[in-house]
């Protein structure tokens, strides 16, 4: 649109030139002063009138290609910041599946596949937490070891599959007569530890003491018995992890040597 009206304007100058010339040269007279005569009787000067409407008409043409230029810059900024917000979106969404993943390794990380308990790797770090803790506040943390009676002939017996179906009983047995606060984990092979915290060695003996009737009276396919060891202790003032670990550990193998299917305390 613009240019065809620079194009008009353009080309009434040039017949204004033409005609200008044509009046000069035929009649012999002033074209100018001719033909403001004719389209100017008022008498203002028509090269004034034809530069101003040269002038408006090539102002409107720039001002409507400036309009159309503003305009397509608008379009083009509008299609980045809809491209913009696209991209935010998927930085967000690729965000929160990446923190699903951290998740998700982080819990594969200390968890232990079988049983779906803690692992020994997890329970340290716990065991680390809690026993600064309890040092820090003055609270009371007990500890039980628990060891799953003659379970290498249950595997001998009845295969491997029984064994495993036999340990997954087992820690959700234990995992649902426990309490929310009370850390429970696999340790190792068919040996489990559970961190209480708030809690002395007394109380551990008898959450213990439950546990291993609990046990005992669990009914598992091709088992006919079904028993398990406890050892309990509780953090003392000098202990070290490592320190209250062997206690436990000693507690636990009081039990075995006392027969099995036993609660043995280490003060
Ligand atoms: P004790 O009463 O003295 O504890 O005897 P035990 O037979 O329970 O102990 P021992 O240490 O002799 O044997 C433990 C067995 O546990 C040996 C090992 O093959 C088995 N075991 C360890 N981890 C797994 C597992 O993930 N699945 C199965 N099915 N067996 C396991
Ligand atoms: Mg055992
Ligand atoms: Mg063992």
């Amino acid at each position: 649109m613009q240019n065809k009206i620079t194009i008009l304007g353009v080309l009434l100058a040039i017949i204004f030139w033409i005609v200008n010339a044509f009046i000069d040269s035929l009649f012999a007279i002033d074209g100018t002063t001719y033909l403001e005569s004719i389209f100017s009787p008022s008498g203002e000067k028509l090269w004034m009138r034809t530069f101003v409407v040269l002038l408006f008409l090539i102002f409107s043409a720039y001002t409507e290609r400036l309009i159309d230029k503003i305009h397509s810059m608008t379009i083009q900024l509008k299609n980045y910041q809809e491209r913009l917000q696209e991209m935010v979106a998927e930085l967000e969404m690729e965000i929160t599946e990446r923190k699903h993943a951290i998740d998700e390794l982080e819990k594969l990380s200390e968890t232990d596949p079988l049983t779906s308990i803690y692992n020994r790797r997890k329970f340290n770090e716990l065991l680390e937490r809690e026993v600064e803790r309890s040092k820090r506040y003055d609270s009371g943390l007990s500890i039980i070891m628990c060891d799953i009676d003659h379970f290498k002939k249950i595997n001998d017996e009845f295969g491997h599959d029984v064994g495993d179906n036999a340990l997954k009983i087992f820690s959700s047995t234990i995992h649902n007569n426990i309490r929310e606060v009370d850390m429970f984990a696999r340790w190792g092979g068919e040996e489990f530890m559970i961190l209480m915290p708030n809690s002395d060695v007394n109380s551990a003996e008898s959450v213990a003491e439950k546990l291993r009737k609990v046990i005992e009276d669990t009914k598992i396919k091709k088992i006919n018995a079904f028993t398990a060891s406890f050892g309990v202790t509780d953090l003392n003032k000098d202990d070290t992890t490592e320190s209250f670990i062997k206690r436990v550990d000693e507690a636990l193998y009081k039990a075995k040597s006392g027969g099995r299917n036993k609660v043995e305390r280490c003060d």
